[in-house]
């Protein structure tokens, strides 16, 4: 078996006294989608930024196709791409001006080449000089994941890559997101808070809660090994917790 393409061992991060990340470790492997889940401030952004290493942990390893983050920072981030509703891209340059400047800092080789890729893949031909202010919701997603998909990432981190869509648009970057997991050498870590997308797509999920891993597990047999009916009602039960110590089983 090939390596994970993201582990994580014993990851931290305290704020004064305050634990946001307590002793996390998980892994991602090559083809697969795994949902970091858990209430608001359970600690999942905070867990994301120090992947991307925009924050330092204050205890514990993260190592990206084998590439420690904080040792050989630029080689596991040239590995790594992110997207997210929280960044958008600059809305005062075209599709193609900003594929372009983002290709620029990432180095991508024969970028002309690769950008026209993408712009078919994303459906994003009609819009490459529309600026991206003016585009809807679903079309700045698109162009969020082509500039995700620019340097080619083994690593994919999305922060509900589908909040604000519709669900007919939310199911097509779906759809894209699977097939960049399916075709490509990438894993893919993804947060989300719609349950029924994440018992859809994501092969595996993370609950986190106060900075601690509660439960880990397949999205479609988790609810029922833990007497719920669904993922939304154990997700609920679990963001309770410590009111509902029994659900949340040998955390
Ligand atoms: P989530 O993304 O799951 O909603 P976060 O990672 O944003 O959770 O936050 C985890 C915890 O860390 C929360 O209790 C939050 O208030 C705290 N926190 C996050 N950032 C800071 C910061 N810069 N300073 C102090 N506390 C923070």
């Amino acid at each position: 078996m090939s390596d994970p393409v993201l582990s994580v061992s014993d990851l931290s991060k305290r704020y004064g006294e305050t634990p946001a990340v307590d002793g996390v470790s998980f892994t991602v492997a090559r083809n697969e989608i795994v949902g970091l889940l858990g209430p608001n401030g359970a600690g999942k952004t905070t867990t994301i930024n120090m992947i991307l290493g925009v924050l330092a942990p204050s205890a514990g390893r993260i190592l990206i196709d084998g590439v420690d983050v904080a040792r050989r920072r630029r080689e596991a981030l040239a590995r790594t791409n992110f997207a997210a509703v929280y960044a958008p891209l600059p809305g005062n340059l075209t599709v193609y001006q900003n594929l372009r400047i983002f290709g620029l800092i990432y180095a991508v080789p024969a970028l002309r080449q690769r950008i026209e890729v993408l712009l078919d893949q994303f459906g994003l031909r009609e819009l490459r000089n529309m600026k991206c202010g003016v585009l809807s919701s679903g079309e700045q997603t698109r162009v969020a994941l082509a500039k995700a998909m620019l340097n080619r990432p083994h690593l994919l981190l999305l922060d509900e890559p589908t909040a604000s869509l519709d669900p007919s648009v939310a199911q097509e970057i779906r759809a894209l997101i699977q097939e960049f997991a399916r075709r490509e050498a990438g894993g893919v870590l993804w947060t989300s808070h719609n349950m029924y997308e994440v018992a859809e797509v994501c092969d595996r999920v993370l609950f986190l809660s106060r900075g601690r891993i509660l439960l880990e597990g397949d999205p479609r047999s988790l609810p029922r090994q833990h007497g719920r009916r669904s993922l939304e009602e154990l997700f609920i039960a679990l963001a309770r917790e410590p009111l509902a110590p029994r659900v949340a089983g040998h955390a």
